[in-house]
């Protein structure tokens, strides 16, 4: 069956009991036993929950892996596959991180012992210079977030089962409507859901996937055992936003790519950074293993003094932080995303005082082209007559 269909069935036939195409919201902690020994599959709802279940298996379905986990949000996912690690292990990450793992690695990791190398992945002598006889795992984020780096993740993956490495993949930009990792190598998918799978900026959530049955097994006795998982209610929203994933992964980018067209040919823009332009540098890559590009793209103003008039007076785009919701926003990733990222870090890979990075909903791309125009039009104004 096709993605699209997939999606829009979730749940839908797994309710055999009144045949409800909605499935319940199951709140129950604890399930009855018929007698010592037998169990319907459900015990404690920590352990496995009857509405988290369905939208575990569609989620393995949907990433072509093994089993599926839900946790209460991203940063509870990564946690929990950074627990899969010892006590002196070593990582090599994609440079130009989300800020919440680097976060997450570098000041709690770190104290148990669990460190990490920073590298333009894609390059593979960079990561042969890091790599150490610790080193248990590659994490990758491709595209990355804000500077769109590619990794080639067939490459990349199989150089890492040659030395033994674990191959993870942080899927939130793309989702598994646009590129499904474990197809092209990956051993673990790490979602942040509360992105573009919950796509309504109304639901936080984490997902895993794993692939074979002992990392399944490793993984499900982490979930369970830390207990970071995802609730009833926020696992029913998150399916009921999954329906649509296709619909609006489709918008999302066709809306990026006509803005990002505006913005690359408006005067006060420096440079723009979206897989899905041809002269991006990762624009090959991205056109081998992916089928599509998401609404997230960066761009540079030719001066720094354009960010705060542009943030100030747009009026239909939000001034936040997040992306992959159905609501344009506009990010500031210096001070809000990648604060937590070393000014020096941040320096180098060019997360700086010019780079703005957008997350384009869904809404008409008259108005989204129109708003921005009008906000670079304030900015302009405003330095010209300093
Ligand atoms: C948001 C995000 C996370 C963290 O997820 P939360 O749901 O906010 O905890 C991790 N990775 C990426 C790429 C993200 O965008």
């Amino acid at each position: 069956m096709k993605l699209e269909t997939v999606l829009a069935q979730i749940g839908s036939m797994e309710e055999k009991q009144t045949g409800a195409v909605s499935y319940p919201v199951y709140y129950a902690t604890a399930f009855r036993h018929p007698e010592l020994g037998k169990s319907t599959g459900f015990d404690y709802s920590r352990t496995k929950s009857p509405t988290r279940a369905v939208l575990e298996d569609a989620i393995a379905k949907l990433e072509c892996g093994d089993a599926g986990f839900a946790c209460s949000s991203g940063m509870a996912a990564l946690q929990i596959v950074f627990s899969a690690f010892s006590q002196g292990d070593h990582l090599i990450v994609s440079l130009d991180l989300y800020g919440g793992t680097y976060r997450l690695l570098e000041q709690v990791m770190s104290r148990f012992g669990l460190t990490a190398s920073y590298v333009d992945i894609n390059n593979l002598d960079e990561v042969e210079r890091v790599r150490q006889a610790s080193t248990k795992a590659l994490l990758i984020e491709t595209p990355t977030n804000p500077l769109m780096m590619m990794t080639d993740l067939e490459k990349v993956s199989s150089y890492a089962k040659e030395k033994g490495l674990l191959t993870i993949v942080d899927n939130t930009l793309l989702t598994p409507f646009y590129q499904r990792p474990i197809e092209l190598g990956a051993d673990i998918v790490v979602h942040s859901a509360t992105k573009y799978l919950g796509g309504h900026n109304d639901v936080l959530a984490g997902l895993i996937v794993t692939k074979g049955k002992q990392l399944s097994e490793q993984i499900a006795f982490l979930h369970n055992s830390i207990g970071a998982v995802l609730g009833p209610q926020d696992s029913w929203l998150l399916m009921r936003g999954m329906k649509t994933l296709a619909l609006r992964m489709e918008r999302h980018q066709a809306n990026a790519l006509a803005l990002a067209e505006y913005l690359g040919s408006h005067e006060a823009i420096e440079k723009i950074y979206y897989p899905g332009l041809p002269d991006h540098q990762g624009y090959d890559i991205q056109q081998k293993q992916a089928s599509g590009n998401s609404g997230i793209f960066s761009f540079r103003v030719k001066d720094e003094r354009y960010v705060a008039p542009i943030l100030r007076s747009i009026q239909l785009i939000a001034f936040a932080e997040s992306l992959g919701g159905v609501e344009s926003l506009l990010t500031y990733p210096r001070v809000q995303t990648h604060a937590d990222i070393p000014y020096e870090v941040r320096q180098q890979i060019g997360v700086d005082e010019k780079l703005l990075r957008i997350s384009v909903g869904i809404e008409h791309i008259d108005d989204l082209i129109a708003d921005l125009e009008q906000a670079l039009a304030v900015a302009q104004a405003e330095i010209e007559s300093l």
